[in-house]
């Protein structure tokens, strides 16, 4: 535990639908729980409230047990309700299991219940739960549009019931998806839906003839949480210039604020990491050479392991993603076959959800997993990606448009080096080597169209560096290894803005 930085102890509970590493589908499961455990280690209570998903990895969680039955309403019925308690990470998580069919599934989201009117009846039962155990904590952290209600039913419910010290921190990971809503289905939650349907609070304005059937519950959160969060200071210009929320946070600016995530440098370390084969570290990556060798060897693909000359290697890039539109899906293909062009190896780790894209996957994988340079793995991994981050070479993030990214973020730390699309968070943790060969943020290789031609572009610089400059590569190699991007660079921020919406409101 690290000596308290803040100037006072603040009770904080996260309410999610995420939480790495016992429920999580992408990024944000990764940052609910690395910010949890840093604000922890500056001294400050913390605690994490998520739905208890029958999927949830029980056996990671410790000391499991039931603390409070209670009825939380839903649809005009009290439900019969569990509350448990355990620990994860070193962090309090309470789950919250309704005694309906909600979260039941073999996966966090795409169950056969209503996911909308789920997330609707658990953030009440969290509020619920506050109120029946007499829990005030001073911030009230909800995330995304699965928890945006959270707010509206705080200030206009339970904030004249008995709740008064808490106020609410609202973090937008990713503005596309917004939480649509009817009037009816809100009211479920005991809120009079149609009191929301108007412009200035959580109707949905993309049309120009606003739909007062139509609301969105992360624009309900943006005008009722006392602060809001998004994930990186380019995502939050992007947010304010483009988007149909940009009227809504336009009109919010002055409580809208930008923090990068922080990667949690304790999960996320190659010289202690238990999955690898190897561990290293910057003063010394000779470990990062087996960790390659390993996966080379593991998966088939021809390896570099003994040969000396720097340019007979072979660049081995690698892309850890959910396959979806968003992440670039026809830069990732096009990167494949340039990959194979210049003579480079390349292994895609992604799980799609959506039936055409696996099948175009599954198609590219027959092509490919035979040959001797590209590996396509459609899964979900944990214990894979930790290796591939610190087998590769490079890592490949060609988003279309990224909230903050953490791939580039973990690849960096593993000693792999960014290539990544100018967007979000991406344009505010890589800066490119050729632009300024001097300048002492300098650590990938960027690009900005949306076409194969910028691709290849970059690829063909990156690959030139690793193979003609191989004592600055290494430089580079060692550096981004060195770059803090953990949570205790970041997590003050969020505490700061902790600290304002207390004092401020
Ligand atoms: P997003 O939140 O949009 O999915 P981020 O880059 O913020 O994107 O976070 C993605 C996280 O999920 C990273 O920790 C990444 O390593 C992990 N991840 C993505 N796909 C997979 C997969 N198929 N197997 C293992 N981990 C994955």
């Amino acid at each position: 535990i690290e000596v308290n930085k803040d100037n006072e102890f603040m009770h904080i509970i996260h309410v999610t639908a995420e939480l790495a590493p016992i429920a999580k589908v992408g990024g944000l499961g990764d940052v609910v729980t690395g910010l949890a455990r840093a604000c922890l280690s500056r001294g400050h209570r913390v605690g994490v409230m998520l739905p208890f998903y029958e999927c949830i990895l029980k056996e990671q969680i410790n000391d499991l047990t039931l603390i409070t039955s209670y009825d939380s309403y839903h649809d005009g019925i009290w439900i019969p309700t569990n509350a448990y308690c355990g620990v994860v990470s070193g962090v309090t998580i309470i789950l919250i299991e309704p005694s309906n069919q909600f979260f039941k599934g073999q996966s966090v989201y795409g169950g056969s219940y209503n996911e909308l009117e789920a997330y609707l009846f658990f953030s009440r039962a969290c509020l619920e739960w506050m109120q029946v155990t007499g829990t005030q904590p001073d911030i009230i952290h909800v995330h995304e549009w699965q928890t945006g209600a959270l707010s509206l039913l705080y200030w206009d419910m339970y904030h004249y019931l008995s709740l008064k010290k808490p106020r609410i921190v609202l973090t937008i990971h990713n503005m596309e998806h917004f939480g649509e809503c009817s009037k009816e289905q809100l009211s479920k939650c005991g809120l009079e839906g149609s009191v929301y349907a108007s412009i200035d609070r959580a109707v949905d304005d993309r049309t120009v003839n606003h739909n007062p059937e139509r609301l969105s519950l992360l624009k309900g959160g943006i005008v009722y949480s006392n602060a809001v969060v998004t994930v990186s200071p380019t995502y939050l210009k992007e947010t304010l210039c483009s988007g149909w929320l940009s009227s809504t946070l336009i009109r919010n600016r002055d409580k809208y604020i930008g923090i990068l995530n922080g990667i949690d440098t304790t999960i996320w370390n190659p010289a202690s990491d238990v999955f690898l084969p190897a561990k290293f570290h910057a003063q010394n990556f000779e470990g990062k050479k087996l960790c390659k060798y390993y996966v080379q060897r593991g998966l088939g693909l021809a390896t570099d392991d003994h040969v000396a000359d720097m340019t007979l290697k072979v660049p081995l890039v690698v892309c850890i993603t959910r396959l979806v539109a968003q992440k670039g899906l026809h830069l990732i293909i096009q990167a494949m076959k340039h990959v194979e062009k210049l003579g480079g190896q390349m292994i895609v780790l992604g799980k799609s959800t959506d039936g055409e894209v696996e099948r175009e996957f599954e198609g590219l994988a027959n092509l490919h997993n035979q040959g001797r340079s590209i590996r396509i793995l459609l899964i979900y991994s944990e214990e894979l990606s930790h290796i591939l981050y610190a087998a590769a070479d490079m890592v490949l993030v060609p988003s279309m448009y990224e909230p903050c990214g953490l791939a580039q973020m973990i690849g960096m730390r593993y000693g792999a080096i960014p290539v990544v699309r100018k967007t979000g968070g991406l344009a505010d943790t890589v800066f490119d080597l050729d632009d300024q060969p001097n300048h002492e943020m300098a650590n990938g290789f960027v690009f900005e169209g949306i076409d194969e031609v910028s691709l290849n572009w970059a690829m063909d610089r990156a690959f030139a560096y690793f193979r003609d400059k191989p004592d600055k590569w290494n430089r580079i190699v060692k550096k981004v290894m060195e770059i803090d991007n953990s949570w205790n660079n970041t997590a003050g921020k969020y505490v700061e803005v902790y600290d304002s919406v207390r004092t401020r409101w």
